[in-house]
């Protein structure tokens, strides 16, 4: 199983030896089917209620021999539902991860290629410029995409929204896009880890 813990509190992080890759997206977005599809079989699970417990949940994912890295996985966020109160205790369980963990060494930042970064992945994005660790924008569900006018548009739409949020956060080239569903993308995805150790 590869699913390692719970981070209750954000600002007493457990002490592994292992490098940290950081997950944001918006509630739905296809995250759990990401990290599903990463560590291989079912870990996180896919379509939860979307904004119940504010906790970071640790996965080790086995790149090779000897090669480990932990994927935090932090909670959904923009749930349409959601009250100020979860908005700040997301905020405040983001903000207190991202300055209180030493070990992170990237961030996938996801978007849902079928509409490209809201209003919200906008604004999420701010709490990463308190670290200057890479980010990846990875574009989930690009299945979706059907028509080559339509991966054309978006693409250049999050070139667009990318060549913004570079001002503030250390973006590392290039976007990538995955279908979890088809497996589209991994190869890149993977490629853009560094190892380390
Ligand atoms: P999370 O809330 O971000 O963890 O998102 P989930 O992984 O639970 O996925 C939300 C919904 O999107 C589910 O219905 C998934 O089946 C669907 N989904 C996730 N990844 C993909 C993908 O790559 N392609 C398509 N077409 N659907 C996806």
């Amino acid at each position: 199983m590869s699913f390692l813990l719970t981070v209750e509190n954000s600002k007493v992080i457990p002490p592994r030896p292992e490098g940290r890759i950081a997950l944001l997206g918006r509630s739905n977005v296809g995250k759990s089917s990401l990290i599903n599809a990463v560590l291989g079989g079912t870990h996180a699970r896919v379509s939860k209620t979307p904004g119940r417990t504010q906790t970071v949940n640790w996965y080790l994912w086995k790149r090779g021999p000897g090669s480990f890295k932990i994927l935090a996985d932090l909670p959904g966020y923009g749930f349409a539902q959601a009250s100020k109160d979860s908005r700040n205790q997301w905020a405040r369980l983001a903000e207190n991860y991202l300055r209180h963990d030493g070990q992170l060494e990237g961030f996938w930042v996801l978007w849902d290629s079928r509409h490209g970064p809201t209003k919200v992945d906008l604004e999420a994005i701010e709490f990463l410029s308190l670290r200057q660790v890479p980010v990846t924008i990875v574009m989930t569900k690009c299945d979706q995409l059907k028509t080559q006018s339509e991966r054309v548009h978006r693409a250049r739409e999050v070139h667009k929204e990318v060549g913004m949020i570079k001002k503030s956060v250390l973006i590392s080239d290039p976007v990538v896009w995955i279908s979890s569903r088809d497996g589209t993308g991994f190869k890149e995805l993977f490629s853009s880890v560094k190892d380390h150790t």
